[in-house]
């Protein structure tokens, strides 16, 4: 059995946010903005990944000393510099992924031409008190954003975080939003189970996690929900017996970095390629893909300007080129 992973770079953009999610250690309140030159720095340390992973807080142009610094570079407004930041990675020869929280229509027609995929946690389809100072947490906004990625035709990576305070038939339903979601639209590609681990200094860092075997089986409940076709993810840093998730039905595991740490799980550092052979065996073989899943390089869900790159990276059947 094929279980796909991609070679990629970690570009932490910005880690001011608007939310207040109980559980983040990544959110900082002190400025925080990579600079075009910090960007530049860290993807040219990126000689083997294939992907520019972009990920963020949410909506940070709330404050105005950040607007402030964002004018200071040459730009007037976040998605802007998002979308140049997106095209310096595309010139250094990267597939940008861009997760930016929840956008409106206009912002996502805006930065998909700069994408090869963009993505949007769904996190839980219902409202947790975890979530209860992130109004870009709330279920309906998150939904429209994934529905609207949908309109748009951008292959889309989605996921529930496991272990919020949700209960059991809360997560079935959040998996049934999105095989509803994928029903419509069918451009999501991949379903992350993201095991939530709690962060020391949060207010959840005493929370109680979900053991593995029950995580197992929300990934055998995933297995049943979603289409086939859809990936299931399990970020293999989160996990300790890798094979039993693999065996329940996931069948990817992810970026892949070996420059920059999980910027979100900075206690859990990636394993290499060679260490994740190793540990699945030899039932499952590991195959690179691209940000961009096989099916939608062969429907070409891409834009002109990505045309040269993703000839270049990918083989016949749509996976990376190597
Ligand atoms: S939206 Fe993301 S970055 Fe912002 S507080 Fe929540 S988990 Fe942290």
């Amino acid at each position: 059995m094929i279980v796909t992973y991609s070679r990629n770079v970690f570009i932490p953009l910005t880690r001011n946010c608007r939310n207040r999610c109980k559980y983040c250690g990544f959110r900082r309140d002190e400025l925080d903005l990579m600079s075009p030159s910090d960007v530049q720095k860290l993807i040219r340390m990126a000689k083997n990944a294939k992907e520019a992973l972009f990920t963020f807080g949410e909506r940070p142009e709330f404050r105005k000393d950040f607007l402030e610094m964002l004018r200071s570079y040459g730009y007037s407004n976040f998605i802007e510099y998002v979308a140049s930041m997106n095209l310096l990675a595309i010139k250094n020869g990267f597939l940008p992924h861009t997760n930016a929280g929840v956008l409106s229509y206009e912002e996502l027609k805006y930065l998909k031409p700069f994408n090869a995929s963009m993505g949007l946690m769904l996190e839980q389809a219902v409202e947790l008190e975890c979530h209860s100072e992130s109004p870009g947490k709330r279920p309906e906004i998150r939904i429209n954003t994934i529905k609207d990625a949908g309109k748009l035709q951008i292959p889309f990576t989605t996921g529930i975080l496991v272990g919020i305070g949700e209960k059991k038939y809360d997560r079935e339903y959040s998996l049934e939003v999105i095989a509803d979601l994928y029903k419509n639209y069918g451009h999501i590609q991949e379903v992350i189970i993201q095991r939530f681990l709690p962060k020391k200094g949060t207010e959840m860092e005493n929370f109680e996690t979900l053991s593995e075997s029950e995580l197992v089986e929300v990934v055998k409940i995933a297995r049943k929900i979603l289409p086939n076709e859809v990936a299931i993810q399990i970020p293999p840093n989160l996990v300790s017996d890798l094979k039993a998730y693999l065996k329940a039905g996931a069948n990817d595991l992810g970026g892949i970095s070996e420059i920059t740490p999980d910027f979100i799980n900075p206690e859990a550092p990636w394993p290499s390629i060679n260490e994740l052979q190793k540990i699945i065996g030899d039932e499952f073989a590991l195959k690179e893909r691209l940000p961009i899943y096989p099916r939608f390089v062969k429907l070409k869900w891409w834009s002109e300007i990505l045309d040269g790159l993703i000839e270049l990276y990918s083989d016949a059947d749509g996976y990376a080129r190597t």
